[in-house]
């Protein structure tokens, strides 16, 4: 452990990335670290059709992902494939220590995001992208006058039922209780809505298909009775949303930044608490988890870190 980076980011999505190609570019000896594959979310996402100038025909997240960790490397960002495990952001120099080896540095970016709750049904994983979502802004407009389902009962069930029934020719909230947790204000609104429909005391048990979302098991909590739902066959499928609260990718800061519920907060020039730590992305507190927030972040992130560097010479 004898190199200490000028920026090492953790994680390879969209905010991760573009923090490495503006750090990159101010010329900062930079280290992303990421676990898995580049793209974080956007990597499973079929197709990307609102990252402003995305207009390619059936562009995937992964074909995206794939040109924007090109760009990074195009200006010199080192990128390697480790799993961290624990941080030390205590002094002045970062330590990162993770499977295969101990890294350091004097900025550290978070980008390590965060990921939906999974809807908890059997054979769930089989149809992500493929009739299940758990991003009403990204995939609605896929299902424009399809029949659509929103597990969930909070805000933001909600909120994104309404949403859906913008495209959709009839939107139902699977719920599994019978009150809704949503503010009243939003729920005054759901109730008025003609195209929202509610299945109370519910949840999903399994889903199925022919390689598309073709059908699902919704079972009554109080009752015990299970229902089959099938696609109209008209429409050949159905979409289902996920709603159900996010998980913050961020164990391994506790108590090293500050946190709010699991996402740190940051000030608008991406600062966390502690001094050289900076935070970009869905791991942040904030009200839009975009790709384009996402890359925004990272580099309003990179630009801080040369001026915190640049301050610290
Ligand atoms: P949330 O408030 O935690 O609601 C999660 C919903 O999912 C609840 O209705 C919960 O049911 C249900 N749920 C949880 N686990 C489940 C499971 N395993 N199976 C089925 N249902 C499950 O999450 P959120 O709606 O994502 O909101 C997160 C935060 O952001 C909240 O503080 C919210 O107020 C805020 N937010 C605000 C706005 C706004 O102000 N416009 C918009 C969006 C989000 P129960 O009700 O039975 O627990």
């Amino acid at each position: 452990m004898s190199k200490i980076y000028d920026c090492i980011i953790l994680g390879g999505g969209p905010a991760g990335l573009a923090a490495g190609l503006y750090a990159g570019r101010s010329r900062l000896d930079t280290l992303i670290i990421e676990k898995a594959q580049d793209g974080g979310q956007i990597a499973i996402t079929d197709e990307i059709e609102n990252y402003p100038g995305q207009i390619v025909e059936g562009e995937s997240g992964k074909s995206l992902v794939a040109r924007m960790a090109e760009q990074v490397k195009k200006f010199g960002a080192e990128r390697c494939s480790d799993v961290v495990k624990s941080v030390d952001f205590s002094g002045q120099i970062k330590k990162i220590t993770c499977a295969k080896g101990e890294y350091e540095a004097k900025t550290v970016i978070i980008a390590t995001g965060a990921h939906p709750k999974a809807i908890g049904c059997e054979n769930e994983g089989k149809f992500v992208g493929t009739g299940i979502s758990f991003c009403a802004t990204c995939d609605a407009a896929f299902f424009e006058d399809f029949e659509v389902y929103v597990v969930g009962g909070g805000d933001s069930a909600v909120e994104e039922a309404m949403y859906l029934t913008k495209f959709a020719r009839k939107v139902t909230i699977i719920h599994r209780r019978n009150e809704l947790r949503a503010a009243k204000s939003i729920q005054e609104k759901a109730f008025k809505n003609p195209k929202l429909d509610f299945m109370w005391d519910s949840v999903v048990t399994k889903v199925d298909g022919d390689e598309i979302l073709q059908k699902m098991w919704v079972k009554n909590v109080k009752t015990g009775e299970e229902t089959l739902i099938e696609c109209d066959p008209d429409d050949g499928l159905f979409g289902l949303f996920g709603f159900i609260g996010y998980v913050p990718n961020s164990e391994l800061f506790e108590g090293q930044v500050e946190m709010d519920r699991g996402y740190i907060p940051t000030d608008a020039d991406m600062h966390t608490n502690v001094p050289g730590v900076f935070a970009a992305g869905d791991i942040r507190v904030k009200s839009l988890r975009q790709v384009v927030t996402a890359c925004a972040d990272g580099a309003i992130a990179a630009m801080q870190a040369e001026k915190y560097i640049a301050d610290m010479e």
